[in-house]
């Protein structure tokens, strides 16, 4: 199996050369290393190999982790489904919380956030009935209302797109995602951040403007 260091490298390397192809600068989109069910000790392995950001999809398991952790300077994305009696647990540790899809998510995050905390909402580009993520055609008012909740600052977007054999498929959704964010952005906000992309097919997100792409398993290998 691969190290966490050469395994990184690798990641970086087709992240870099996505963002020169797309015409892009190098540092035009960042690395969430998506560490869920890892342990720590592999998180400290990737922090030795320089890596600053980490995304964690379970509120409790962030909430065990990130004390271990403490002295690294982790900058923790929360990336799973809010749970409203969980925002306590995210709220104090998150850097970016990149799936919010009701405005009581928000008003509970900022509640126990230190601080303004920056969100992404989740869209469900691919129209899939068990998505999390909200429909299109909801994005402007939750947009409106989630701007509106005092501590909480809208930065962008985020998406995950049906699976598909071919990654090229995801082009497509992707496109959609960065699409919507600039109508909202007509619409008077200002969301720069596109979160979108995953180990099969981050390269076709920077193609399309990410700014986040979130790889667990080209980095950490599967998950059991
Ligand atoms: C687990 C997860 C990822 C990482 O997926 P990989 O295919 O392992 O890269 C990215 N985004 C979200 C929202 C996830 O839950």
């Amino acid at each position: 199996m691969k190290t966490v260091a050469n395994a990184l490298e690798d990641v970086r390397r087709r992240l870099c050369a996505a963002l020169v192809e797309a015409g892009r600068s190098p540092d035009a989109a960042e690395l969430v290393a998506v560490s869920k069910t890892h342990p720590a000790q592999r998180i400290r392995e990737a922090v030795a190999c320089g890596q600053t950001h980490f995304g964690e999809s379970y509120a409790q398991e962030l909430r065990d982790k990130a004390p271990e952790l403490a002295d690294l300077g982790v900058r923790w994305h929360f990336i799973g489904r809010i749970q409203k009696n969980k925002a306590k647990y995210i709220a104090p540790l998150a850097f970016r919380v990149h799936g919010v899809t009701h405005v009581e998510q928000a008003e509970a995050l900022a509640q126990r956030a230190p601080g303004p905390l920056k969100v992404l909402l989740n869209v469900d580009v691919g129209g899939e009935e068990s998505k999390v993520g909200i429909d299109p055609a909801e994005l402007p008012a939750l947009a409106d209302a989630v701007a509106r909740v005092a501590g909480i600052e809208l930065v962008g977007l985020m998406c995950i797109p049906p699976y598909t054999e071919d990654p090229a498929e995801s082009g497509p959704y992707f496109e959609q995602l960065a699409h919507l964010a600039a109508r909202e952005n007509a619409r008077g906000h200002a969301l720069t951040e596109l979160s979108m992309g995953m180990t099969h097919d981050f390269p076709w997100a920077v193609r399309h403007g990410a700014t986040w792409v979130r790889v667990g398993t080209a980095i950490f290998g599967p998950r059991t």
